[in-house]
Parts: C-alpha cells; structure tokens; sequence
C-alpha cells in the first residue's frame, strides 16, 4: 500500500520517509533475519562454547549454519546470495551430528525443512558475486567469536544491485536499545536508515542519524573486541592524534556499524592487522549502507571507497574507516600519518 511502512512495523510520527512502500523489497530480509535472530539468540544460551573450526582457523558453530540456512529459505526463491558458510563441514558420516543439530535448530522455525533442504539452502549461497545484477549478501552470524562469549553478534543481509550496496539489514540481537534488549538496523539506497524492534510487535521503527560531534576529542571510537582482526595499537596512536580522551568501545560484529549509524559512537576504526587479509563482503555491506544512510562516510584505511564490485572480497581495500561523516577527512589524515605508505595493496 502506497506510502506505508514497508517493514510490517509501525513509523513513528514524523519519521516516515520518502518513497516507503513503493518498494517493499527490504520486508522479505527483514523477515529472514528476525527468524535467525530469534533461533540464534536460543542457541547461544545453549551452546557453551561448542563450535568446529573452519580450514582458515576460525571458528564456525550450528547457529552459524542455522542461521544461513533459514535466511536462504525464507527470501525469495532463485535470488542468489553471497554467504559466508558452505555445507562441506555437514557432509558424509563425520558431519552427521552437526546436520542433525543445524536441522534441530532450523525446524524450530521451519519444521518441515528435512537435512537435504538445509544443505541445499547452505550450499545454495555459494555465488561468486561481482559487478553485475542483483544479489544478497549474507554473514550469518558476524562476530562469531563474539557469539560464542556470549557477547554481541550481527545478522547481516546486504543487497547489491551492479557492483552497489543498495540495501541492508543488520540483526543485533544484543544490543542495548531504547526499544528492549535487541534491535534491526534497516537501510535502502537512499531512503535514510531506520532501527525497528528485534520482534516484529516490539515497538515503533524510527529513523536514525549520526551523531554531530564535530570535534574530534569530544569523539568515542569503536573497534572490535579482536585483536586479531584490526590494529588496536594504531588505533590508540589515531586517537591519540585525534585528542580523543575516551577510551575505545570494543564490541563484536557490525553492532559497531549500527553504533555509528544511531550516533553512540562517531569513529569506528579497523586498521588492517595483516598484509595478507583481505576484508569479505559480507562483513561489510549491510553496515556500509546502514550508516551511508543515516549521513555517515565510510571509506577504506586509506581513504578509498569501498568497492564491492570485485567477488566475495574487498579486493581493492584495505581495512575500513567509518565515521559520521564530520570527522572522516580528520580521522583519515590521522590513519594517513599511522599507516604503513601507500595503500599497501
Ligand atoms: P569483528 O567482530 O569486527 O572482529 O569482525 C568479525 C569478522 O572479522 C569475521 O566475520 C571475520 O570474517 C573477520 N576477520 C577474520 N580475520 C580477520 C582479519 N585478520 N582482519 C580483519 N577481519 C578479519
Ligand atoms: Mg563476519
């Protein structure tokens, strides 16, 4: 219906936007990423830890899996999404019982799905990407380290359209909100950004905006809780260049995205830790369009837009600056006297 809400949730007055309803696109992801919030939150109470560990060393759970396989079931058939999860781990008699707990947690919400729909589901989400025509962009569980600490962790669902994020989710299921605990991050190309509840009768959806702090020291800078992941000690320098007095907000997953977006934070730093990493697209697309739309900038460490055009990786980046928009060009000048020369590529 023309000028409503496209995601089955209240606006509150005043924070309607232009064109809602018209393209209601965005509702089927919000869906999808609710019914893994919800299955996800009951997991991490209940696995304790448990997790196997992916050929890259890191970690990979059945919420991890659950998750992938109920986005991939519950968005439109035939659309091809980008994911971070292959089902190999859940083939043959070695991946037995880790199928049967994945199929478990998926028939919470899903009960007829058998074990051959969800590794098809899983398996489902292995398209390459790239510059042409339209695709989802999933990270079931992002932070899953984080997860396992029972700390915060993001469902995040971006849509790209030639090369571009036009769209995103993110599911926090943790995170503090006026809203409860939890909340959804939602963005659309040009459209504004807005957070709704975590369940779909918590509450109104408002639209959100980066903070204003223009003075850098008045900043509070996020970064991820791994050092492994991003540079802490640079980070301090910047910040210490930048007369930020606060000390870092470190939190898992693109939380910290939803962060900057809602104006908690105004610097969100991840400096690269390694020559070798490249960042994966779906740690970062949801989050890119979420605070794009609520006023923010988001480039690479060396100033550079994030191209997203180039496969499952940010090929032609190096880590990532997010910031509210005021305090990028100071922010990247400070990155610029920190970082190795040249874009190290
Ligand atoms: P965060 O929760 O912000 O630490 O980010 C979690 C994401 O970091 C995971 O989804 C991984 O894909 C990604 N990651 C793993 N290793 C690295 C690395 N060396 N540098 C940057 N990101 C990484
Ligand atoms: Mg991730």
């Amino acid at each position: 219906m023309r000028g409503d809400w496209p995601y089955h949730c209240r606006v509150e007055h005043g924070s309607s936007h232009p064109g809602a309803g018209e393209n209601g696109e965005l509702a089927a992801a919000v869906r999808s990423v609710r019914i893994a919030g919800r299955v996800t939150r009951r997991l991490q109470q209940s696995l304790q830890g448990s997790f196997l560990t992916k050929e890259d060393r890191s970690p990979v759970t059945v919420a991890d899996y659950a998750a992938q396989a109920l986005v991939s079931l519950t968005l439109p058939r035939g659309e091809a999404i980008v994911g971070e999860e292959t089902a190999a781990a859940l083939e043959g008699a070695d991946g037995r019982e880790t199928l049967d707990k994945v199929v478990a947690a998926v028939g919470s919400e899903l009960p007829d799905a058998s074990a051959e729909d969800v590794r098809a589901a899983i398996d489902r989400c292995s398209d390459a990407g790239g510059a042409k025509g339209r695709f989802w962009v999933l990270d079931p569980i992002d932070g899953t380290k984080g997860f396992l600490r029972g700390d915060q962790y993001a469902i995040a669902l971006g849509l790209m359209e030639d090369g571009e994020v036009v769209g995103g989710v993110l599911g926090c299921p943790n995170l503090p909100s006026r809203l409860g605990r939890g909340c959804l991050f939602v963005a659309e190309r040009g459209r504004g950004a807005h957070e709704l509840p975590f369940e779909e009768d918590g509450g109104s959806a408002r639209r959100i905006g980066v903070s204003g702090v223009a003075s850098s020291g008045d900043a509070a800078f996020c970064e991820s809780a791994e050092a492994m992941h991003s540079d802490h000690d640079r980070h301090a320098r910047i910040a210490g260049r930048l007369g930020v007095t606060a000390p870092p907000v470190r939190m898992d997953s693109q939380c910290k995205y939803g962060a900057i977006a809602r104006g908690d934070a105004s610097i969100y730093l991840r400096l690269p830790s390694s020559r070798t990493y490249r960042e994966k697209i779906w740690d970062h697309a949801a989050g890119f369009i979420v605070v794009s739309e609520a006023g923010g900038a988001v480039t690479d460490a060396y100033g550079r837009p994030l191209d997203f055009s180039m496969g499952r990786t940010l090929d032609g980046n190096r880590g990532v600056v997010a910031t509210n928009g005021l305090l990028h060009g100071a922010v990247l000048a400070a990155a610029a006297a920190v970082l190795p020369p040249g874009p190290g590529l």
